[in-house]
C-alpha cells in the first residue's frame, strides 16, 4: 500500500509498472550460481588421493581445505559461493585427518598430516611422528603437496585462503598465547573474550592482523620465527604470499560463514587487482 501511495505522491505511473516489472528480476538475481565440478585421483602408491575443485560462477576467492575430516568449512565456503562465486579446492581420502599408504618397497605403512606435506623438512617430520620415515615417502608426499598447490592454481592467485576445524577443547586460539603449546608460532594474538576460543583466524600478515583485530575478530599473526611444520602458513611466508586460514569448531557452520565473509570483504580491500 505504501509503495502504491509513494509512486503515486511522484505522479509517476510509469515508474511504479517499472518497479513491479523489475522485481522478477531481483529475485532472479539473488538465485544461487551453478557449480563445476572437477576431480583429479592422485596415487600414493597403493592409495588414492581424490582432489576435488569446486567452481562457482566467476572464480573470483579460492579456499582450500587439506584435511578430509573437516567439514564445516567446506560447508560454510559452498554456501558463500553460492551466493558471490569462487572455488574450493578439497582433498577426499576416507574423512580422516592424517593420509595412509605404503611404500612399494615396504608394507609398513606410511602415515602424514597433509598440512606437513608443503615442505621438505615438514614432510620428513611428519612422516617420522606418525610412522616410518623415508626418502622415496617424503619425495612421494611432497608432489603431493605439489599437485594440490597446482590445482589450487597458488601461482597465479598472489595469496591462500585455507579452511580448518578444530574439536572442543582440543585446539583454540589459546594455545597461541605466551607460555602455551605453540607460542612461538605466533607473534601476537588478539583475542574478543565474547567469542568462542575455538572460532579464529590465523594469517601470516601485519595488516590482515590489524584489519582483524579491528573487527573484534580472534586472530593470531604468525611469527617470522615460526618453526617449520611443513603447514601451508609456513610455506606461504617463505614465499612472501599472504595467507589466511579460517578456523572454527566443527559444526559452527554459521561462525565460520560469517568469518569467511569478513575474510572476503578484507581480499577485496587488500588485493585489489590493477
Ligand atoms: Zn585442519
Amino acid at each position: 500500500m505504501q509503495f502504491i501511495i509513494s509512486c503515486m505522491k511522484l505522479n509517476s505511473i510509469l515508474l511504479c509498472l517499472a518497479s513491479i516489472i523489475f522485481l522478477p528480476s531481483c529475485l532472479l538475481a539473488t538465485d544461487s550460481l551453478n557449480v563445476e565440478q572437477d576431480s583429479i585421483d592422485f596415487k600414493l602408491n597403493d592409495s588414492t588421493i581424490t582432489i576435488v575443485k569446486h567452481v562457482f560462477g566467476k572464480d573470483s576467492i579460492r579456499f582450500l581445505s587439506v584435511h578430509d575430516d573437516e567439514n564445516t568449512g567446506v560447508s560454510a565456503a559452498l554456501e558463500f559461493m553460492k551466493e558471490h562465486g569462487g572455488s574450493l579446492v578439497e582433498l577426499q581420502y576416507g574423512n580422516e585427518r592424517n593420509i595412509k599408504f605404503n611404500l612399494k618397497s615396504s608394507v609398513d605403512k606410511c602415515i602424514f598430516d597433509p598440512n606437513g606435506m608443503f615442505t621438505d623438512t615438514g614432510a620428513y617430520r611428519t612422516l617420522d611422528k606418525h610412522a616410518r620415515v623415508t626418502p622415496e615417502a617424503v619425495k612421494a608426499i611432497r608432489s603431493l603437496g605439489e599437485k594440490v598447490l597446482e590445482t589450487y592454481n597458488y601461482d597465479s592467485l598472489g595469496y591462500v585462503i585455507t579452511l580448518h576445524n578444530n574439536t572442543e577443547g582440543l585446539y583454540s586460539i589459546r594455545y597461541y598465547l605466551p607460555g602455551k603449546m605453540m607460542d612461538t608460532a605466533a607473534s601476537k594474538v588478539h583475542i574478543n573474550p565474547r567469542l568462542d576460543i575455538d572460532d579464529f583466524v590465523f594469517v601470516t600478515e601485519p595488516y590482515f592482523f590489524d584489519y582483524l583485530k579491528k573487527k573484534n575478530v580472534n586472530v593470531v599473526l604468525q611469527s617470522p620465527d615460526a618453526p617449520n611444520d611443513g603447514s601451508l602458513s609456513v610455506y606461504a611466508a617463505m614465499q612472501g604470499v599472504p595467507y589466511v586460514n579460517i578456523e572454527v569448531q566443527d559444526g559452527h557452520v554459521k561462525q565460520h560463514r560469517e568469518l569467511i565473509d569478513i575474510v572476503a570483504e578484507m581480499m577485496k580491500e587488500f588485493l585489489k587487482k590493477p
